[in-house]
């Protein structure tokens, strides 16, 4: 069923607390954690705690709490103070959800990677 833990599932078993995990964020629906291999001096991954294998899943199923990992995501970056609309390289953010194996999914639990505090290219690689 929608949103019901899966046992092989590595976030399900951060949020259940049987995997390790530096936890910045927790709230009814979400948790923010840091992402054990760091794309930039901040990376931290939201998920909702509900099991959705990924975002566009979590929006048809579960509309509010994706909501809620964005609004989480804007949080995240508020923390760090790279939340900052009109800076220099290192200031700004980018929240990515990584969809399917070929786009580089490698966890199929929705998670947003909230990524900055260096200059980020476009386009991405
Ligand atoms: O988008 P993708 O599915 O590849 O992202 C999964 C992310 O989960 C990776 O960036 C990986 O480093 C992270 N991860 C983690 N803690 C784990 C296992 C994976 O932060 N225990």
């Amino acid at each position: 069923m929608a949103g019901e833990p899966q046992a092989d599932c590595l976030f399900c078993k951060i949020v259940a607390g049987d995997v390790p995990a530096t936890v910045v964020r927790d709230t009814e629906t979400t948790l923010a954690f840091r992402d054990i291999n760091p794309q930039a001096p901040t990376h931290v991954l939201v998920i909702p705690k509900a099991h959705h294998q990924d975002a566009v899943t979590l929006a048809v199923e579960a509309p509010q709490i994706a909501a809620d990992v964005l609004r989480e995501a804007a949080a995240v970056a508020e923390e760090e103070g790279i939340a900052v609309a009109e800076g220099g390289p290192g200031t700004g953010y980018r929240v990515v959800f990584n969809t399917g194996t070929g786009a580089g999914q490698t966890v199929f639990h929705a998670h947003a990677h909230v990524l900055g505090g260096r200059g980020l290219n476009w386009p991405p690689g």
